[in-house]
Formats: C-alpha cells, sequence, structure tokens
C-alpha cells in the first residue's frame, strides 16, 4: 500500500484517478479534446463563474509555479507595475518571479504569522498610482495562514487595479468569490485541493483582461495569451500536453463534484483538520499560528524543545509506518507541518496521531510543548 501524504502536495489520490491515467490517447484524439473541453468547463463551474460572465479557463503544462510564472510574466505590460503583497515563501517566490523578468515591483511584505492589512494596500496603491496589477497568495502554503481575499480585493478594485491571486493550495476545497473579490487571474494546480496528479496548472481569468495581453509574453513556452487562444480554437495545446494527467484530473473533477463540490470537500478537510488539532494538542503540540489566522488546509507545528525530540528520526519514523509529514519552511522559527488535503478522512488522521504517540513514546519524548 502506498503511504499515506500528509502533505501540500503532492497528495494521496483516489484508486480511480490513477487508474484513469491508465492509457494511451492521443493529443489530437476527438476524445482527449472533449475531455479538454469538459474539465475547462468544470473548473469555471467549480469557481462559480461562466463563459457568459466573461471568465475563462486555460490549463498550462508544468507545476504550480509554471503557472504562475505564466501569469506574471504574460499579463503585466512592459509599462506595468506590481505590487506584491507577501506574508510566507510562496509570496516570496512570485517576488523572485517578477525579478527575473525584469517586472517593475513594489512589495509589501509581513511576517510569516501577520494577515495583510488592506489599509497599507490601500496607501500604496493612492501614493505608487503607476501600479498596474496587485498579486497575493490566497492560502499560504508555509503557514497555512489564510488570507482574506474579499477584503484586499475590494481595495484593489477601488483603484482599478488588475488581481492576481496564487489559489495553488486552497481552490476546489476554500469558497473563493470572483467577483466580490475582483479576481482577474486565479492560478492552482493539479495536485492540490482537487486530488489529480501533478502535471498541470491552471489560470481561471476574466475574458476582458486577457484581450489585452496579446503580444505582450516575455516567454514563448509560458504565453498564457496564445495557450488560451490555441485552445479556444480547438481545443488544442500549442506543445505537447500532459494527456494522461489530464485524464486523471478530469476523474479527480467528477469525484470532487460528487463529493458536493467546494463545499463537500471543504467539510472534508475542515474535519481532518479539527481531528488533527484535537489529537496533536492532546499530545502537547503546539501551534504556530493563532486560531484565528489559520485555516484548515495545512497545520504548522512548533518543534518540541525536549531534547528527545529530533525531526529527521520523528520523520522517519513515522514514514515507515506509512505516514509522510512535512518539514518546516519558516525564516524564523523551527516547525513542522502537517497538510489535511488529499484522499484523507478524520479515520486516517487518527491512525496519524496515533502514531506520532508511539513515535514519541521510542524516542522518549516527555513534552512536547514550548515551555521546560
Ligand atoms: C504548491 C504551491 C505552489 C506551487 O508549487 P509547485 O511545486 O510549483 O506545484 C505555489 N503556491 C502555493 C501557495 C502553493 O501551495
Amino acid at each position: 500500500m502506498d503511504k499515506k501524504l500528509f502533505t501540500p502536495g503532492p497528495l494521496t489520490t483516489s484508486d480511480s484517478v490513477k487508474m484513469a491515467m491508465t492509457r494511451d490517447l492521443g493529443s489530437r484524439d476527438t476524445e482527449f479534446i472533449k475531455v479538454v473541453a469538459n474539465t475547462r468547463q468544470m473548473l469555471l463551474e467549480l469557481a462559480g463563474v461562466s463563459k457568459d460572465q466573461g471568465y475563462e479557463a486555460v490549463i498550462m503544462q508544468g507545476s504550480g509555479t509554471f503557472g504562475i510564472e505564466s501569469v506574471l510574466s504574460t499579463v503585466i505590460p512592459y509599462d506595468g507595475e506590481l505590487l506584491l503583497i507577501i506574508n510566507g515563501a510562496y509570496g516570496e517566490r512570485m517576488a523572485k518571479i517578477a525579478a527575473i523578468h525584469g517586472i517593475l515591483t513594489t512589495t509589501l511584505r509581513y511576517e510569516e504569522d501577520e494577515l495583510p492589512v488592506p489599509a497599507d494596500v490601500d496607501r500604496i496603491l493612492t501614493d505608487e498610482t503607476r501600479i498596474t496589477h496587485v498579486a497575493v497568495v490566497h492560502c499560504e502554503t508555509t503557514t497555512g495562514i489564510m488570507n482574506d481575499l474579499n477584503a484586499i480585493g475590494e481595495i484593489v478594485q477601488k483603484h482599478g487595479k488588475e488581481f492576481i491571486v496564487d489559489a495553488m493550495s486552497s481552490f476546489g476545497a476554500v469558497p473563493v468569490d470572483f467577483k466580490k473579490a475582483g479576481i482577474n487571474y486565479l492560478i492552482s494546480s493539479s495536485n492540490k485541493c482537487i486530488e489529480g496528479v501533478p502535471g498541470f496548472s491552471f489560470v481561471i481569468c476574466c475574458k476582458e483582461s486577457m484581450e489585452k495581453c496579446a503580444d505582450q509574453a516575455r516567454t514563448l513556452s509560458l504565453d498564457l495569451y496564445s495557450q488560451w487562444k490555441g485552445l479556444e480554437k480547438d481545443s488544442q495545446f500549442r506543445f505537447t500536453p500532459p494527456v494522461q494527467v489530464i485524464l486523471a484530473f478530469h476523474q479527480a473533477l467528477i469525484e470532487l463534484m460528487e463529493e458536493g463540490g467546494v463545499e463537500g470537500r471543504s467539510h472534508r478537510y475542515f474535519n481532518n483538520y479539527q481531528t488533527l488539532i484535537n489529537g496533536m494538542r492532546r499530545l502537547g503540540f503546539e501551534e504556530y499560528l493563532s486560531e484565528e489566522l489559520q485555516g484548515y488546509i495545512i497545520t504548522t507545528f512548533l518543534r518540541p524543545l525536549d531534547p528527545a525530540f529530533d525531526f529527521e528520526i520523528f520523520y522517519n519514523k513515522l514514514n515507515e509506518r506509512g505516514f509522510v509529514i512535512y518539514p518546516g519552511k519558516l525564516t524564523k522559527v523551527n516547525a513542522f507541518r502537517i497538510g489535511n488535503i488529499g484522499k484523507l478522512y478524520v479515520e486516517d488522521v487518527h491512525d496519524l496521531v496515533f502514531a506520532i504517540a508511539e513515535v514519541l513514546n521510542e524516542l522518549g519524548v516527555v513534552s512536547c510543548s514550548q515551555s521546560r
């Protein structure tokens, strides 16, 4: 049996999703072309928007980062400027992408346990009128903090700017209101909350915004505009599509709809999260974020100060028992992370907590708290 992945992705997927991949299909096969069209349609439904309302779904080969790079390097014109709101490693990654492409960028940085302040965004957009686009991460997977898209989006709309959202680790399991938040581009990928396998990212975007992006992409392969035009023309990709990954993703979307869409999936993940924090607290672990900031996607726990706690051994012993957790990514604090997403249920979380208790015993850890 495969190990259970309590990580931010790739995740544990269903057998039926894996089975959907076990075929050969040409990229110009009519069946595949139908699956691509249907997948794009289902993504819009999942987002709660439609073509009639002026929204489009574009699939881009590569992992999630490729999708973000595709958006940043395509949609910001050469005389445009980006405001990046950063409170974690994935925000920093967007800054790196913008720098590589020579995109003029203003950054608004917060600590990893701080929510962005809409009034700060308002002040910058009032002062720096050259800014054309604002980007933020929805669920900062670095910590699991959930940024408030509606509050930030309201300010972005007030100033008439375009809003770019990295919803990689939230889309499909956390409700997003495209119109209220005024989102022009939202990026997510095949292997997170939709529970497909890794291989592509996708962008849900406003057609009106996209129409302005012809001939300004800074790369050939990640040109979001040309990709969109190609898909619109004949549902075909400009370059080899990840056929099997799309077949699996299509199946994953069907299963997500069967589970009750975003609402159904959010319930399962929320229950996983509740079960996890209750179990970990019983063992004495403390969370990095306060509960109001913490989303239900992934949870950061502080490493116990007890000298008997060695993270490498802890990790390996859990791994031997069939549970994969995730190291920390914080700049200032020693922590580790446990994901609540993927084809995992409350029983799996109970099993994980039980295994953690056993491993702590083996290590001789007396206390998991931050006080000695
Ligand atoms: C997973 C993730 C990404 C993209 O990561 P890839 O490894 O390129 O798929 C980007 N942003 C966030 C918030 C993520 O969680």
